[in-house]
């Protein structure tokens, strides 16, 4: 008898909600990576897929190396490809362990891979691109980790200047008078590893648009091991639901043992339940994008 094929691997989760596409491969305590394509960005990077060399900048929650162990393949494929210096944002404390990390490949490899790290603590601020922003946010989990929120800042006329006259806004704008005001929207949060703590309630994760959030363990008797291991359960959620503004709630980081048609059951007994879709959970993502073409198509027809 022929032996059997290898298995084949784990498919690239995809959910599309407009402008941004989320996909990635997240399974808990083996690897965890997460992209958005239209923000040039990566959360976290446990394995480096060929898809998340494409985008330049990788935001890292923690050290563990179900989130890290794929970064010296990111950044010397970035460079072998000469697709440009990929750049890691992290806890501050993550800088010179992976920049030690970084160091001893060059004597494994007898060549050095150019990479950058920028060190980023809860409440700082980092540019992504013009007008948006990368703001860590505190989460609590085994070891020292933080959450990203992906924000834009946008100026606006004060209130009370609204419906005034240009020619009267320029001549305050020459006297001095501050005429707008900076409002910021939240368009994705994202959690990486944490138990349920204070920021995941906290403005800046609470409005945003799509949230990405680590959902490890589902059945009833796995409250405990959630504990243990500082992670969300299914539970958590239904208290963060409410809280939450997002239409658009992404789960990963379900623990192998999940089957992810019990966690979409679990999900649809609590009434937010259904804001929640699970990344790797294929063929009801393929569905919903599959329906979302061809709405886009019917509305083309119209037109
Ligand atoms: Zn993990
Ligand atoms: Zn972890």
């Amino acid at each position: 008898m022929l032996p059997k094929p290898p298995p084949r691997g784990p498919r690239t989760g995809f959910i599309y909600e407009p402008p941004y596409r989320i996909q990635g491969e997240s399974v808990a305590g083996e690897h965890t990576v997460v992209q958005i394509p239209e923000l040039g960005l990566n959360f976290d990077m446990g394995s480096c897929p060929r898809w998340a060399l494409a985008a330049g900048v990788t935001a890292v929650s923690h050290g563990h190396m179900d989130h890290i162990g794929g970064l010296p393949y990111y950044f010397s494929q970035r460079n072998f490809q000469g697709m440009g210096t990929g750049t890691v944002v992290c806890p501050p404390s993550l800088v010179i362990p992976l920049r030690d990390m970084m160091k001893s490949w060059i004597g494994l490899e007898r060549q050095q891979t150019p990479f950058e790290l920028v060190g980023l603590a809860p409440g700082e601020e980092w540019e992504l691109k013009p007008d948006i922003f990368l703001r860590p946010f505190a989460t609590s989990h085994t070891v020292p980790s933080q959450g990203y929120s992906v924000i834009e800042k946008r100026k606006k006329l004060k209130a009370e200047f609204v419906g005034m006259a240009q020619e009267k806004l320029k001549s305050l704008r020459t006297e001095g008078t501050q005429i707008t005001e900076i409002h910021e929207h939240v368009h994705v949060a994202y959690t990486g590893d944490t138990q349920l703590c204070p920021a995941l309630m906290h403005p800046d994760v609470a409005s945003a648009k799509v949230i990405v959030t680590e959902c490890t363990f589902f059945a009833a008797d796995e409250r405990k091991r959630a504990g243990a291991g500082k992670h969300l359960h299914v539970e958590d959620l239904r208290s963060l639901l409410p809280v939450w503004e997002s239409g658009c709630v992404i789960a990963i980081h379900l623990s192998r043992r999940s089957n992810i048609q019990l966690a979409r059951e679990e999900l649809d007994r609590f009434p937010e339940g259904k804001r929640v879709h699970i990344l790797m959970d294929g063929p009801r993502n393929s569905a919903r994008y599959e329906q979302q073409v061809h709405n886009a198509e019917s509305r083309e027809v119209e037109s």
